[in-house]
């Protein structure tokens, strides 16, 4: 998942069980492995798959039907494009954009349960999960760390954040970097089962003729999202909604992203706009 997964537990087995999870989930859900179901659906157009990725597209398409579409999976045609300019250091045409575009669109996903069918409606469409499978790869592994009765863990996968039972009777302790100024912490959560998961542009983000842009693109657009924020970080029951929830709100920007919140019952949403 392109990313270092540190696991801090009083139980030897915990980050093991917790590797094996992130493993097995890359393996169906990276669009980078070949035999994956995503490149599959990505390749044909359509695949049968199993319920847990099946549940997970459905989640996806939720959260994209919530936040007016400004989180969506079916990106990838245009995250291609952004790709190519941050290697050849150009920006896009607009007509490459405007031509991705066509091609994009959470509404043109079918999905039938009973045959365990995902479709796309038109010919073309990428899945890039990049936004949510972090998150919940995250929530299957805390899952199995319960199941096999480890209680106490820190999980932290490149920003998305985990806090199984307590450290030793206590919290967890997560602190909040400065999206700028690297040393500094902003903020500190005193967190048990809980997610805490941060989307911000200084982890990831790339410069093309002398602009910064953020890796987070807004799907009303096609360009790099614009919002004014730079970091995002959502506290959650789960993981995959964080996720999914950190990403739209950057994209929405904070009073929408606020509201956006509210619908999934959020209390914990920290913006920051310190971004010079
Ligand atoms: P995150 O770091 O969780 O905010 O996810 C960012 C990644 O998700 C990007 O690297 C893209 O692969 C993908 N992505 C970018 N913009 C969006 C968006 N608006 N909705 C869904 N996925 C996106
Ligand atoms: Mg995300």
């Amino acid at each position: 998942m392109g990313t270092i997964i540190k696991v801090t537990s009083p139980d030897e087995r915990a980050a093991e069980v917790v590797f094996e999870e992130f493993r097995d989930w890359e393996e169906k859900l990276s669009h980078f492995k070949k035999g994956s179901p995503i490149s599959r659906l990505n390749r044909r157009g359509k695949v049968r798959t199993d319920p847990e990725v099946l549940g997970l597209i459905k989640r996806s398409l939720e959260v994209s039907f919530l936040s007016s579409g400004t989180f969506d999976i079916t990106l990838g045609p245009i995250i291609d494009i952004w790709k190519k300019a941050i290697k050849n250091k150009r920006l896009p045409k607009s007509k490459e954009i405007d031509n991705a575009r066509k091609l994009i669109g959470w509404e043109n996903i079918y999905i039938d349960e009973n045959k365990g069918l995902i479709k796309f409606t038109k010919r073309g469409m990428k899945i890039d999960l990049g936004a949510i499978a972090k998150g919940f790869a995250l929530d299957m592994a805390v899952a199995r760390l319960r199941k096999e009765g480890i209680t106490s863990a820190l999980i932290n996968a490149g920003g998305d954040i985990y806090c199984l039972g307590t450290k030793y009777g206590r919290r967890w302790k997560v602190g909040l970097r400065h999206p700028r100024r690297n040393r500094e912490i902003t903020k500190v959560y005193p967190l048990s089962d809980k997610a805490i998961v941060t989307s911000g542009d200084y982890e990831q983000y790339f410069t093309i003729e002398g602009k910064r842009f953020s890796h987070i693109i807004d799907p009303r657009t096609g360009y790099p999202a614009d919002s004014g924020i730079c970091s995002v970080t959502v506290i959650a029951e789960e993981a995959t909604i964080a996720d999914a929830l950190a990403t739209a709100i950057f994209v929405l920007g904070e009073k929408k992203g606020l509201e956006l919140a509210k619908k999934f019952n959020i209390k914990e949403v920290r913006i920051s706009k310190d971004c010079f």
